[in-house]
């Protein structure tokens, strides 16, 4: 029996590292998970429970020991009373369908069922997390005992069957609770780490080091798709003025509340960065010049309407100026880079003609190539 519980441990240290892999890649809230995160991690828990199941080691004809309750324990600890009832009701089905509709089978997949929703309530607990573990852990093993004890006739058999088995249990719940600490620690870091490197701190939007990235990117994808790029340079116009008359602080109240007056204004899949200071800018991809032109217009005028509120009540109101370019229609170049400065001509161009207004640069048609 240890022999086979160890290799269910090492196949659930496994499924755990696997486990730590996927949510670090698409989890981004450790804290507050999504229903499809909690709906997806308790059916890839009932799986991992089936799996560890297939491992198991026949004690008697009708009794196999395995851990395949750990995974409902991790995964009802780390996600809640959803996943560990979806995860228990996996693991009964699949112990009905592994070893057929018998009595015994019946009597071991309730057993199951039942840990899902014990554990789906201690996880409701407002207990620490490690506490919470091995409370589910003998919670668990309990409910194992009654189904050892129906299932196996000899007195004295289940007895040793259920000491070796607690002990291994709660041994492995142990370390299992300082793996999957460790792991999710260390997610938490990598996306906190992540987060900072690529986002700028005042207006949570993309920092300038993760704009050139994007650029880079988006612009790769355009030229070997043959799609259009386009970008928006924004500048807002006599910010100075702003912080002279209403203070630094008041500044950067405007300058957050503009970033949300981009976003809201911006396609959902287009990109907005704030470049540095009160510059700003919007990838916008798979748009022609004129539709890239629009865009810009429909955000400079909502930025106009939109009155901006300081912490004392205060309202006020600002212009931007925009300056557009669109690849291939406006400059045909391998660099993103030129794409970027002809922005930022236009920009310039926008500043001197009198500012609040767009600025497009013009579309090369190809009778100009040719
Ligand atoms: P223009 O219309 O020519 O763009 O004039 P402007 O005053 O907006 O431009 P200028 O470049 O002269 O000044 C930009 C100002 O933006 C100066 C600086 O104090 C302010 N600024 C830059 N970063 C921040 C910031 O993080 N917070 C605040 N409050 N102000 C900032
Ligand atoms: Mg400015
Ligand atoms: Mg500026």
């Amino acid at each position: 029996m240890i022999n086979i519980l160890f290799t269910n441990f090492c196949i659930l240290v496994t499924f755990l590292y696997v486990s730590g892999l996927l949510s670090r890649q698409y989890v981004t809230g450790f804290d507050s998970p999504s229903r499809s995160v909690k709906l997806c991690g308790g059916v890839l828990f009932g799986i991992y429970g089936i799996i560890l199941m297939y491992y198991s080691f026949p004690i008697d004809p009708r009794f196999f020991a395995d851990l395949r309750h750990l995974a409902i324990i991790v995964i009802a600890s780390y996600l809640g009373w959803l996943p560990s009832l979806i995860a228990g009701l996996l693991m009964a089905v699949g112990r009905v369908l592994l070893f057929g509709m018998t009595g015994y089978s019946a009597v071991a997949g309730a057993g199951m069922l039942v840990i899902g929703m014990i554990c789906g309530l201690i996880s409701l607990a407002r207990w620490d997390r490690l506490t919470k573990m091995m409370t589910m852990s003998i919670a668990s093993m309990l409910v194992l005992f009654f189904v050892i004890a129906s299932n196996i006739p000899d007195r004295d058999k289940v007895f040793s069957v259920f000491t070796q088995h607690l002990i291994i249990s709660l041994l492995a719940t142990l370390v299992i609770y300082m793996l999957t600490e460790y792991i999710h620690t260390s997610n938490k870091l990598f996306l906190q780490l992540k987060k900072y490197a690529e986002t700028d701190y005042l207006t949570s939007l993309n920092n300038l080091r993760q704009f050139e990235q994007l650029l880079s990117e988006r612009f790769l994808e355009a030229q070997h798709f043959s799609e259009r790029l386009g970008v928006l340079m924004i500048d807002i116009d006599h910010f100075k003025k702003i912080n002279d008359t209403y203070g630094h602080a008041a500044g950067d109240a405007v300058l957050q509340q503009l970033s949300k007056v981009l976003k809201d204004n911006a396609r959902s899949f287009d990109e907005v960065s704030r470049n540095g200071g009160e510059e700003f800018s919007v990838l916008v991809p798979e748009a022609t010049i004129a539709e890239t032109t629009a865009l810009a217009e429909r955000i400079r005028a909502a930025v106009e309407r939109h009155a901006f509120t300081l912490d004392d009540g205060t309202k006020l109101h600002i212009t931007i100026s925009i300056g557009v370019a669109v690849h291939p229609d406006t400059i045909r170049s391998r660099e993103a880079r030129q794409l970027m400065e002809q922005a930022d001509q236009e920009l310039y161009r926008a500043k001197n003609n009198g500012r609040n207004r767009v600025c497009s640069a013009p579309e090369i048609h190809d009778y100009m190539l040719s």
